[in-house]
C-alpha cells in the first residue's frame, strides 16, 4: 500500500527576527506551526460517512528540514519542509485498506483522494498527481519499469521514515541549530552602518550574538 505509511509533505516559511535572541520562543514558534498543519491534514482526512471518522491520529514521525535560509533586511527567512508519517487507522494488520469498496461491497466511504487514480495529466500538487505513475512514464505498460518506480519509492519513505524522529520537538533541533548557525556565519550582516548607529545599551547586540549591546561589541 502507498499509504503504509502515508506521508503529508508542507512547505512554509517562517521569519526570525532580532538574531540570535530568543530561539526559544523562536523553537516554540516553529513548533506551534508544524503542529498546526499537522492538524489541518488530520482535519482534511476524514471517510466519507454522515458522521464522519478520521483517519490519522497524531504523526508517527515527522521530519524536518530547512529547503532555503537568506537575510530580508535585518530579519532571516527560513523555508522549512515538513513531513509527517500518519499511519491510516483503516490499514489493516495485513496491509490492506478495511474500508475500500471490495471490503465494504461496493461502497466507498474513503476520502477522495484515496479512491482517486493517479493520472499522467497531473502535475505535481495537482490532485491525481502520483509519483510513481510519473517516474514509470510513457512506459507504464513496461511492469519492470513500474517495478523499479515501485522500489524507488518505497526506499525514498524508508529513508524518509528513518531519518525521522518521533516528536515535533525533536524534528525542530536540528533546524534551530542550522539557523543558529547561518546567524554565526552571517554577523558582518547585522554589522550594517545603520545598525551600528547609537544603539541602546540595553538591546540585543547587533551582531547577532542574542546579548545585550552593552554586554558585547558595546563593552
Ligand atoms: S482509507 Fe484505505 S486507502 Fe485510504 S489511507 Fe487508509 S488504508 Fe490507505
Amino acid at each position: 500500500m502507498c499509504c503504509d505509511p502515508w506521508w503529508g509533505i508542507i512547505v512554509f516559511t517562517v521569519i526570525k527576527k532580532d538574531g540570535l535572541s530568543r530561539m526559544d520562543s523562536f523553537k516554540n514558534d516553529v513548533i506551534k506551526e508544524i503542529r498546526a498543519r499537522a492538524e489541518r491534514i488530520r482535519e482534511r482526512y476524514v471517510t466519507d460517512e454522515v458522521s464522519s471518522r478520521r483517519l490519522f491520529k497524531e504523526p508517527e514521525r515527522y521530519n524536518v528540514k530547512v529547503e532555503d535560509i537568506k537575510f530580508k533586511d535585518q530579519s532571516v527567512m527560513i523555508s522549512l519542509r515538513a513531513m509527517f508519517a500518519f499511519r491510516c487507522l483503516f490499514l489493516s494488520e495485513e496491509k490492506t485498506c478495511a474500508i475500500h469498496p471490495a471490503v465494504l461491497g461496493g461502497n466507498d466511504i474513503r476520502p477522495q483522494h484515496c479512491g482517486f487514480m493517479g493520472s499522467i495529466d497531473a502535475r505535481l500538487g495537482e490532485k491525481g498527481y502520483c509519483r510513481i505513475i510519473h517516474a514509470a512514464g510513457a512506459s507504464s505498460d513496461d511492469v519492470d519499469a513500474l517495478a523499479s518506480a515501485i522500489a524507488f519509492e518505497r526506499d525514498v519513505i524508508e529513508r524518509c521514515f528513518n531519518g525521522g524522529v518521533p516528536s515535533i520537538e525533536k524534528g525542530v533541533e536540528a533546524v534551530i541549530e542550522e539557523v543558529k548557525f547561518y546567524f554565526l556565519k552571517h554577523t558582518e550582516h547585522f554589522t550594517s552602518a545603520a545598525n551600528k548607529e547609537n544603539p541602546s545599551r540595553n538591546e540585543p547586540c547587533f551582531c547577532g550574538s542574542g546579548k545585550k549591546y552593552k554586554k558585547c561589541h558595546g563593552q
